[in-house]
């Protein structure tokens, strides 16, 4: 595990071309706004494969012709990664149980996407959470910019 002191856009770019393919064939779109934000520590690898977790859930849970949208941003003193979809939402009582490995809704679900998210925010010293409604859900990665890995 190798953690450089880098941009969190940068580290996420190589994955964009095949987000946008995955949204294409199923007839989705993404949103991309990667803003500037201070350097942060943190493992390439590690982040991106929280990422394409967050963000694979997310276009799986829309219909054709709704939007994923990404974000990359400041705020106060943490680096942001949101991802938001417009899926049909995860029910509240569900909420506390999506981080669990193995726990999944779907068929040939493996259940193991968030809970590696939720390892990887970790090890990150990161904050990772959720905000869901009947209109979409937004997963939120909040790094702190000063932070040592
Ligand atoms: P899997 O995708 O294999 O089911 P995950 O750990 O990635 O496993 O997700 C666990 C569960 O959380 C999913 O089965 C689903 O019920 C819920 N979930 C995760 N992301 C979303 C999302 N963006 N919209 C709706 N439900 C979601
Ligand atoms: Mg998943």
């Amino acid at each position: 595990n190798e953690m450089t002191k880098q941009h969190l856009a940068e580290a996420l770019k190589s994955l964009l071309p095949l987000i946008e393919a995955e949204a294409v064939l199923s007839g989705k779109n993404v949103h991309i706004e990667l803003s500037e934000c201070p350097e942060i520590y943190l493992d390439g690898k590690e982040i991106r494969q929280l990422f394409l977790n967050l963000a694979l859930n997310g276009l799986e849970a829309m219909p054709a012709g709704k939007t994923l949208t990404v974000k990359t941003y400041q705020k106060d003193d943490e680096v942001v990664l949101e991802v938001t979809d417009e899926g049909p939402g995860i029910q509240e009582e569900l909420l506390e149980k999506i981080w669990t490995p193995f726990f999944t809704t779907k068929e040939k679900g493996t259940g193991l996407g968030l809970a590696v998210c939720y390892s990887v925010a970790n090890r990150h010293h990161a904050k990772i959470d959720v905000e869901s409604s009947s209109l979409g859900t937004s997963f939120y990665v909040r790094f702190k910019h000063d932070a040592i890995g």
